[in-house]
């Protein structure tokens, strides 16, 4: 049993109320074992459609340790939201004993390795989103959509 972002499953959730339906290897792996679909920033109480979001300042990481901030596009801080999504991802994956989390790429959440500046010019700088840093620190693996 996995924990998958849920846009990467057809679940409309991004911020632009779409879907990410594009890895057909994720679909597959759906047919063959338990994948459990979660989205950080609709658990955290954020509304779909929603702007844009991104990390300024830092990481997923320093998010955590309160060293910088995740700001919508229309200059709305959601750091707090972000937080929560994260911290609900996390229960989610103790409740089930899930040990893996199959992510996003480049999501102010589910990003790992690479995020979004905070720019909104489509910058990217090496660190993981806000849930993906959360997951990692308790100790759970992150597979990439790409490495699937
Ligand atoms: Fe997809 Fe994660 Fe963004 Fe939700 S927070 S839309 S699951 S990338």
């Amino acid at each position: 049993m996995k924990l998958i972002s849920a846009c990467l499953l057809g679940i409309r959730c991004a911020w632009s109320g779409d879907d990410r339906y594009k890895n057909e290897r994720a679909v597959k792996l759906a047919g063959t074992e338990t994948l459990i679909p979660v989205c950080p920033e609709q658990l955290g109480g954020l509304p779909t459609p929603r702007p844009p979001q991104e990390i300024q300042g830092g990481t997923g990481r320093d998010v955590l340790d309160g060293k910088c901030t995740v700001v919508s596009k229309n200059g709305d801080d959601v750091t707090r939201r972000f937080v929560a999504g994260a911290e609900e991802t996390l229960r989610i994956a103790k409740q089930f004993t899930i040990k893996e989390f199959i992510a996003k790429s480049r999501s102010p959440s589910c990003g790992c390795g690479q995020i979004y500046d905070g720019s909104f010019s489509g910058r990217l700088i090496k660190g993981d989103g806000v849930t993906v840093a959360l997951l990692k620190t308790n100790g759970i693996r992150i597979i990439l959509e790409e490495n699937l």
